[in-house]
């Protein structure tokens, strides 16, 4: 297989910080679409990974998920894609497609297991798969999706990851009028969730740690902002249809199992890396649901970005070069992100 040699930032070790390396890439193969990097969002998956915090990861590690490039090469059969179009790669970039949750458009829950865009097996080269935090990508088609025309491109790389992990729940645990839903943290999955389920016509009551971020949070949409570290403003809330969980680190979930309303859900997509400990009672007096969400199906990650372009939703975000990743993860490591880091990829060849 022909390959090509291009400028990386990774690290060998979860105690290394992040630096430049180089990594091979395939040449397109004839489903194949190759894309330039242009901006490539930070998202607290990465640092957790980066560190080895969940366990597990492959080295080198060269992170990111969140992609969205311009195409520079596409194989003899691509269909979907010209040389010049923008495009965007999330988490997955291939999967079986034979399962019962492929051919459902579920490629997250693939059976066999897909193919995350960095330590996966790589399927055709060998080795773990290498992530956006480079200067190209290469995909099958059927995993890179179309960003609508409007949108900022730097705006839109975080939709890719968070945009798609909050999409996901808010529209399965049918978020819309008449709904109240919580959301829990304002950090980059948070705040645009804010935003996503208040365009899908909920109410939407926000939970945070942060004073700061509490008073921004009406900004971003919210109908009503709780300061979870005061206990006063957390009995005032009741009956919540469904509260989704952005919360990368430790914290307890029964405070929040309690403000919900008979048969309502508390859907986790945050990864905090011990595990959460649930008080029974809390669950049966109310017929209460504890459940978690994962991404999203390529389908419905092209579903989201087409809504966000009609509801005009896109990250705040917080541009750096490809130098200041280290000190963005000691940032986003205390919550001090506004909202999301995005990194402009073109600082990589400096
Ligand atoms: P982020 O930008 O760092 O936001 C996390 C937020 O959690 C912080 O901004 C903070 O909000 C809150 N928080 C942090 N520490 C806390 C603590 N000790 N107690 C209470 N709240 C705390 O991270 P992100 O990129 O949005 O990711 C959030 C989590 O989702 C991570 O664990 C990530 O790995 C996971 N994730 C999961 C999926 C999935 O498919 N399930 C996909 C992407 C990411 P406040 O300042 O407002 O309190
Ligand atoms: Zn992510
Ligand atoms: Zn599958």
């Amino acid at each position: 297989m022909e390959t090509k040699t291009i400028k990386a930032f990774g690290t060998e070790a979860a105690d290394k910080p992040l630096h430049s390396l180089q990594i091979n890439r395939r040449v397109p193969e004839p489903h194949d679409v190759e894309i330039e990097i242009l901006y490539c969002g930070i998202c607290h998956s990465d640092l957790h990974a980066s560190r080895d915090e969940w366990g597990g990861t492959k080295y080198p590690i060269v992170p990111g998920h969140e992609i969205v490039g311009r195409v520079t090469n596409v194989g003899n059969h691509v269909t979907k894609f010209k040389v010049g179009d923008i495009a965007a790669i999330g988490c997955i970039v291939d999967s079986c497609r034979e399962c019962d949750y492929c051919k459902e458009g579920m490629e997250q829950f693939c059976e066999p297991g897909n193919t995350i865009v960095f330590g996966s097996r790589d399927k055709n080269m060998g080795g773990y798969t290498f992530g956006g935090f480079s200067e190209s990508i290469v995909a099958d088609e059927n995993y890179v999706l179309h960003v609508p025309a409007g949108l900022d491109l730097a705006a839109a790389a975080p939709l890719l990851c968070a945009g798609i992990t909050v999409y996901s729940p808010l529209k399965h645990w049918k978020t819309g009028p008449g709904k109240k839903i919580g959301i829990i943290g304002i950090g980059g999955l948070g705040h645009l969730a804010i935003k996503i389920a208040k365009a899908m016509g909920a109410h939407v009551i926000v939970f945070t740690t942060s004073i700061s971020k509490a008073e921004d949070a009406e900004r971003l949409g919210a109908d009503e902002v709780v300061l979870s570290t005061d206990a006063r403003q957390m009995k005032k809330q009741s009956k919540l249809d469904m509260i989704l969980d952005t919360v990368s680190a430790n914290h307890n979930v029964n405070d929040y199992l309690k403000m919900l309303k008979v048969d309502g859900s508390l859907v986790l997509v945050g990864l905090p890396v011990d595990d959460i400990s649930v008080e029974a009672f809390k669950l049966v007096k109310g017929r209460k649901s504890f459940s978690g969400s994962n991404i999203g199906g390529i389908a419905e990650t092209q579903e989201m970005l087409d809504f966000c372009a009609a509801h005009n939703i896109t990250a705040e975000i917080e541009m750096i070069t490809m130098q200041q990743i280290n000190e963005a993860y000691d940032r986003m490591e205390k919550g001090d992100v506004r909202y999301r880091f995005v990194i402009d990829m073109a600082t990589l060849k400096n």
